[in-house]
C-alpha cells in the first residue's frame, strides 16, 4: 500500500477522531478537526450507519495513522501480539507504544510522531548513549533516551524542546527536558495510552 501524501487533517476528519499528527497545531483553534469534526467531502456532514466491518477497517486505518505505520508493518505487530501471552489487543498497543519514535514523542523531544521518526532516522537520538537509527526499535524497561549533544544545539530541536518544556510525561517515563533525556521507567500498560482506541475492533477486523 503507498505511503499517503497528502493532507494530514484530513486524515483526522476521516477518521473522526484527533490523530495529532501536525505537532504544535493540534494543540491550537487551528486544528481542521476542531473546526470540521466531520468527514471531507459533500456527505461528510451527513452521518451514515457504518457496517460492523466498516466500523472495524475505520478504527484500524485510525490506529494505523496515528502512529504513522504501513499495512505491513501494521500487520505484523499484530501477528506478534497474537502470538504473546495475554490478551492480544492490549499486546498489539503497547508494542506500538513501545516503538522509539513514538517514545522520543511521548518524552517530548518531537511535537509529532512523525517528526520522532525524521529525527530517529537522522540520527539525533541515543539509545543507552548509541545512536539508534531505526523508528521501529522497540525500547525496553530501563533504557535511557536521549537527544545527541550536538543535535541539541540545533535551532529545531532547540524549539522543540522549548515547546515541550512544560509538558508532562506519561507514568511509564521519566524525563529531564533540560538534559534532553529520559528513561524508561517501566514498558507501557494499556491504561498509560490516553487515546481514544478500541482495540477488540482491529483484532476483530484481523480476525476476519
Ligand atoms: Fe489532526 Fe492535528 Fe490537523 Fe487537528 S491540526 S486535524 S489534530 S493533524
Amino acid at each position: 500500500m503507498a505511503k499517503y501524501t497528502g493532507p494530514k487533517c484530513k486524515l483526522c476528519r476521516r477518521e473522526g477522531a484527533k490523530l495529532y499528527l501536525k505537532g504544535e497545531r493540534c494543540y491550537t483553534d487551528k486544528c481542521a478537526f476542531e473546526r470540521r469534526p466531520y468527514a471531507p467531502g459533500e456527505q461528510g456532514e451527513s452521518r451514515r450507519k457504518q457496517s460492523e466491518y466498516g466500523q472495524q477497517l475505520r478504527e484500524k486505518q485510525k490506529v494505523r495513522r496515528m502512529y504513522g505505520i504501513m499495512e505491513n508493518q501494521f500487520r505484523n505487530y499484530f501477528s506478534k501480539a497474537a502470538r504473546q501471552r495475554g490478551v492480544t489487543g492490549e499486546n498489539f498497543l503497547k508494542l506500538l507504544e513501545s516503538r522509539l519514535d513514538n517514545t522520543v514523542f511521548r518524552m517530548g523531544f518531537a511535537t509529532s510522531r512523525a517528526q520522532a521518526r525524521q529525527f530517529v532516522l537522522h540520527g539525533h537520538i541515543l539509545v543507552d548513549g548509541r545512536k539508534v537509527n531505526v523508528p521501529s526499535y522497540q525500547v525496553s524497561e530501563g533504557d535511557t533516551i536521549s537527544v545527541k549533544d550536538a543535535s541539541r544545539k540545533k535551532n529545531f530541536i532547540k524549539d522543540v524542546l522549548e515547546i515541550n518544556a512544560e509538558q508532562t510525561p506519561p507514568e511509564w517515563l521519566s524525563v529531564n527536558m533540560e538534559k534532553a533525556e529520559g528513561t524508561v521507567v517501566s514498558l507501557p500498560e494499556r491504561d498509560d495510552i490516553d487515546q481514544p482506541i478500541n482495540e477488540q475492533l482491529i483484532v476483530e477486523y484481523y480476525s476476519l
